[in-house]
Formats: structure tokens, sequence, C-alpha cells
């Protein structure tokens, strides 16, 4: 059996790799001239990498956690030791534990109605939840203005779903802000550092992941997938520079790229006019070591004001350098992307001076603009708009003819996180696999 798999993120190189397993002869296509995808590493000080992309995992990522052991990678705990930085008032503040100097009973009332919402999702088929027609077509800007009535909810509503989604509360459907936060586990586990969503990091770079699982496969690098034709014999894979003949192909790539690829006679798209992006950029400022651990400071912080929105302490294990990792989420991220170099390494030498005034001028800045990459096109993830649950949703993982979909975005568990995307891979191998068994024994 020939299979072909497009795009060499987590996802396509998971399905590629149970593929080979059961025999067949795979070869991925990636657009960029690296694997990884949405997971990306940058080197911070000799033989010390960090995380420009994904980071943080939980123990209820148990695909991701087979993965990394299987291939010998190990976790390393987010470190989260000391107090909290808060820049969200006038003057900024220092406090144990993680909950901002805000108005309890108000973020609490925030929260109520998030957990509310987010248990009456159905989480297979979130487009039959009920009153699902009224919650995908209301943005979350609009619940906010309808629902929060203190200033402190909403203040903090967009920082928060900044952080949990990288969305700008205008472009994200109700709908989708509550089964997001159900995929990942609810509320309070996908915002958790112990015992959440963020407790651990790959330890040397998640990045590390799709490296290891491409050097087995044949994977061609700077190859993107432009056309895909699926008929009764097989598919034919249509790139740039020819066209390759298989049994079946996965597309796993992000939903607004698999839109753009040409295939005949497929009923439905696979994103919509208002399907959005995901917006982040990551800074990661680099010190000598974590100077903040000295003075009891975690180097978590929130800020109202950009372009750093939170901060976490992204330090290698093993020492060698102290890393300070800023988030640029939403509207935000557009504005920062838009400046240049000079200007992004200036106002985010000078935020992180104000977050914690102790810092030096850091030996190095390394900022990555996602918003800018064109073969992610959301980052965290694609955030699904006003009506698209009702327009998608059910066709997220139907198969067309021998086309089998894969990525991070057709997976309803743990949406959005690398969790999804092994998990969507190991989905349509099995489905291939399932495929293939069943006509040789009709043929028997
Ligand atoms: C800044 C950032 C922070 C994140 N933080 C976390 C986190 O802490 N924890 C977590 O679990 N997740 C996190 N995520 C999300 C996580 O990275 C993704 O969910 C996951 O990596 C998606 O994997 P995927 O295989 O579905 O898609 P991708 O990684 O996007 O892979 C798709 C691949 O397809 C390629 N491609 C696209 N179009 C074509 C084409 N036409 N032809 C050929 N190739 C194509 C792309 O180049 C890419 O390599 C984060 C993401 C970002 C960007």
């Amino acid at each position: 059996m020939k299979v072909l798999i497009v795009g060499a993120g987590l996802a396509g190189l998971t399905a590629a790799e149970d593929l080979v397993a059961h025999g067949a002869d795979v070869t991925v296509f990636e657009a960029r001239d690296r694997v990884g995808g949405r997971t990306h590493g940058v080197e911070v000080a000799p033989g010390r990498w960090v995380d420009a992309g994904a980071a943080y995992l939980g123990d209820r990522h148990t695909a991701l956690h087979e993965q990394i052991t299987r291939l010998g990678l190990k976790t390393t705990p987010t470190t989260m030791t000391g107090d909290s930085r808060f820049l969200l008032g006038k003057d900024g503040e220092t406090r144990h534990g993680r909950f901002p100097p805000l108005s309890a009973v108000a973020l609490g009332e925030m929260f109520d109605l998030l957990d509310e919402l987010t248990a009456a999702v159905d989480p297979v088929a979130p487009w039959q939840t009920p009153d699902a027609a009224r919650l995908d077509t209301l943005t979350a800007q609009v619940w906010a203005s309808e629902h929060l009535r203190h200033p402190d909810a909403r203040l903090f509503f967009p920082l928060f779903l900044g952080e949990m989604m990288a969305a700008d509360p205008a472009s994200v459907s109700m709908l989708h802000v509550a089964f997001y936060l159900r995929s990942g586990g609810g509320t309070r586990y996908l915002n958790a550092f112990e015992g959440g969503a963020q407790q651990d990091r790959v330890d040397g770079g998640a990045h590390q992941l799709c490296e290891q699982l491409a050097a087995g496969l044949d994977v061609r690098l700077g190859t993107e997938v432009l056309g895909v034709v699926s008929d009764h014999a097989g598919v034919t894979v249509h790139t740039g520079q020819d066209g390759h003949r298989a049994d079946a192909v996965v597309v796993a790539v992000p939903p607004l790229l698999a839109d753009r690829i040409d295939i005949p006679g497929l009923p439905h798209r696979r994103a919509g006019d208002d399907t959005g992006r995901g917006c982040t950029v990551k800074v990661n400022l680099v010190y000598p070591q974590p100077i903040w651990r000295d003075h009891g400071l975690s180097g978590w912080s929130v800020n109202a004001e950009g372009p750093l929105l939170s901060t976490v302490d992204d330090s290698p294990a093993w020492g060698g350098a102290g890393v300070l990792t800023g988030f640029v989420t939403g509207a935000e991220a557009h504005r920062y992307g838009a400046l240049t170099e000079a200007e992004q390494r200036e106002e985010a030498v000078a935020q992180a001076g104000r977050i914690f005034p102790m810092l030096p001028e850091p030996v190095a800045v390394h900022v990555t603009d996602w918003t800018s990459e064109p073969y992610s096109k959301g980052c965290y993830a694609a955030l699904f708009g006003p009506g698209d649950w009702q327009r998608l949703g059910q066709h997220l993982t139907t198969p067309h003819g021998r086309i089998h979909w894969a990525g991070t975005e057709t997976s309803t568990e743990f949406f959005g996180l690398m969790e999804g995307a092994i998990r969507s891979g190991h989905r349509a191998a099995t489905e291939i696999i399932a495929e293939v068994t069943n006509e040789w024994s009709t043929l028997r």
C-alpha cells in the first residue's frame, strides 16, 4: 500500500509512522524547509534549546506522553516556584500564587459562567450542543458584553482568552470557546501548571518529537501540495513540480491551508470565511541565568498592556541560560508583529524591565511571529468563527474518497493542542488500515 501524507507536523508524522509500522510505503510532503509545523525550537545557548512554538503538556496528554517515552525524550516541570507579578492597574503588584489582584467575586462569577457553558457542550459533536445555533453566532466579545458586568471581569476575560487560545474575543464564536475549554479538560485543567495542562515541557524542546519521527521516514521538504484528486482506483497528489500516485492520502494541515488545496468534487469546505487564526508572537528573552528566581519570583506575570501579556520561566532544565518567555496574543500580536525587529526587541526588553525591575539587558531576544507564518494560519490553532461549527463540524473527519483528514483541528479531544494532533494522526492511520483490510477481505 502506498500512502502520501501532506504536512510534517505532529499529526502527519504520527500517521506516517503508524502506517509504516503497518507495512505501508509512505511519503510525506512538507511545504516548509523543516519538519515540526507549530512545534519549533530556538537555540538559546550552545546545546540549550527552548520552544518558540508549542511547549506545555499535562498528564492527561497520554498519546503525547507515549510518544515522548517511546522516542527516548524526557519531560521537565514548568517552573512555578515563587511569587507572580501583575501589571494590571497603575502600579505593579507582587503576589503569591497565580490569582490576579482583581475582584475574586467578579472573576469567580466569570469562571462559573464559563464552566456552565463548558459543561453543556457536546464534547463529540459540539454543533449538537443545546442552544448551539445561538452560541455559534455569538462572538466571545458580544457574550462578554452581555454577561460580564464587573470591570475586573471585563479586563481579565480577553487576557484569559489570549492566554488559553491566542484569541481576540471579537473573532471567535462562543460555542468554540466553550468547546475548546471542554476539549482541553475544562477551564481549571487547561489553565493550571501543577496538575494541569501546562505542568511540563519536553526537555530540550517539543520540536525534537517531529525531528525524531521524521528521521526514519521519506520526507520531502520544501514541497507544497497544491491539489489532490481522488478516483475509484487511488489518489493523485499534485505538487508544484509533479504528480504522485498512491492508494490513499492523509491531509494533515491546518483547516485554512487545507481549504486552499484544490480537491475536485469536495462537497464541503475545510474552513469558512469566518474561520479565524489564533494569533501569537512568542518572545524568548535570554539571560545568563533565571535571575528572577533569586528574588523569590516565578517568572510568571500577567499584564493588561502589551506587548508581553503574560510571561513564564522557560529556562532550560540543565542550566546554561535563564529564559523568560513572553506571550503576545490576540489583537496585540498584530500590532507587535507589524513593528520592525529593532522596535520589537526594544518594546519587549523595556516591558520585561518594568515587570521584573531587577533584570539586566538580555543577552539575546528571539521573536517568533506566528501571525506571519504562511504555513500555519492559526497559532496556537485555527479559531472557529461564528457559524463554523454548524457548517464544518460534522465534516471534519469524514474522508472524501481516499482522502483522509488529520491535524489538531480535526480532533474533538484536546483540539488545538499537540495531544489533539497526535490523536488525529493515529485516527487517520487507523481509518486507512481498516479501509485496506476491508478491501482485501472483499477481494478474497
Ligand atoms: C506559539 C505556539 C504555542 C503553542 N503552545 C502549545 C502548548 O503549550 N501545548 C500544546 O499542546 N500545543 C501548543 N500549541 C499548538 C500545537 O503546536 C499544535 O496543536 C500542533 O503542533 C499542531 O500539529 P499539526 O500536525 O496538527 O499541525 P502543524 O504543526 O501546523 O503541521 C502542519 C504541517 O503542514 C505543513 N503544510 C501546510 N500546508 C501544506 C501544504 N499545502 N503542503 C505541504 N505541507 C503543508 C506545514 O508547514 C506544517 O509543517 C502551540 C502553538 C504555537 C504556534
